[in-house]
């Protein structure tokens, strides 16, 4: 039996990965599945821990560089349907890991439920926002969640709740191998209120951020007490090039990408950028994306 046996619907090999992330760079999965049910994943899952094949959970891709090299083993997408359900009830909303964290806090404001508006304009799934704790300046999905169900290497399936679970700066407990879904508890508000609200947010963010490039958001996080952008445009590395990656204009801590850069290339404009700003600020930089 091979490690497909059985999941010929739902596994694809050498998948390019580039189409799956934000920058649009990289090599391809080994292996790339897309399980239409939680039992589907569970299998799998299980599989390959006999198999001893490595497995990477990704999301909407808009926090991940890949190699140029690829992936080896399993990259597990959770785009199917069953994973993406969103519902409503009182304070309370629900949401699938893989659903579009845009189309949960859409469902929120309308729903006259505060709390995740100033996420907007964030991309990604709920689990990705998740698992590295999404936020901007007027907070982080962290601070919402009350409940989440989630699948650990070995296919089991537990649910952590309110007390179990830990938020920080781009940081949470949930560290298991897969989110499946979450609770989130929010703030009754008036649904216009609440509109006007998340629209500043969004204009604020279309204004400072480099939206309709290639890119993954903020590479570096803000070390403690400074901003990582100000530190970047203070040791004069705006507009910094190698390659087809560029130290955006925009905003310092974005590396944006043309058609014609490969992932080398933004790996070493990262390089120059942490040495630079090390050398001449003294301010060691900590990389916000995950580099697969
Ligand atoms: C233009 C742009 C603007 C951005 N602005 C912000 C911002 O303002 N604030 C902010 O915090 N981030 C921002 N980001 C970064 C990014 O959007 C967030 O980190 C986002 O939450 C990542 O979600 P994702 O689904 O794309 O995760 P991915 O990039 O697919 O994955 C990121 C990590 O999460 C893990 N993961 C994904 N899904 C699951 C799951 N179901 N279970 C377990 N682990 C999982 C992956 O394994 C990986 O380790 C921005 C990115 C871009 C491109």
């Amino acid at each position: 039996m091979s490690l497909l046996t059985g999941f010929e619907p739902i596994v694809r090999q050498s998948e390019p990965l580039a189409q799956h992330t934000w920058f649009r760079l990289g090599g391809a999965a080994e292996y790339f599945a897309e399980p239409r049910t939680t039992d589907e994943l569970q299998a799998l899952v299980r599989r390959c821990a006999e198999e001893g094949i490595q497995i990477r959970l990704l999301g909407g891709g808009s926090n991940v560089l890949v190699r140029d090299e690829g992936v080896p083993g399993m990259v597990v997408s959770l785009s199917e349907q069953a994973f993406g359900a969103i519902a409503a009830k009182g304070r309370k909303i629900t949401a699938g890991a893989g659903a579009k964290l845009g189309h949960l806090i859409s469902v929120a404001v309308r729903e006259g439920l505060a709390g995740l508006e100033p996420l907007v304009g964030i991309p990604g799934s709920v689990g990705g926002a998740l698992h590295g704790n999404a936020g901007s300046r007027g907070g982080d999905i962290g601070q919402w969640t009350c409940r989440a169900s989630v699948m650990t290497r070995s296919g089991e399936i537990l649910e952590r709740d309110r007390d179990d679970l830990t938020f920080a700066y781009r940081e949470s407990s949930l560290d298991e191998l897969a989110i499946l879904q979450a609770e989130f508890e929010l703030e009754k508000e008036d649904p216009e209120e609440l509109t006007k609200r998340m629209q500043k947010y969004w204009i604020v963010k279309k204004a400072n951020q480099p939206l309709g490039h290639q890119s993954a958001g903020c590479i570096f996080k803000n070390p403690r007490g400074m901003s990582a952008g100000m530190l970047i445009d203070q040791a004069a590395l705006k507009g910094s090039r190698i390659g087809g990656a560029e130290v955006s204009d925009a905003h310092a801590n974005f590396i944006v990408a043309d058609s014609s850069a490969s992932s080398h290339d933004v790996l070493r404009l990262i390089d120059l950028v942490r040495s630079r700003v090390a050398e001449r600020l003294g301010v060691e930089l900590e990389t916000e994306i995950e580099i697969w």
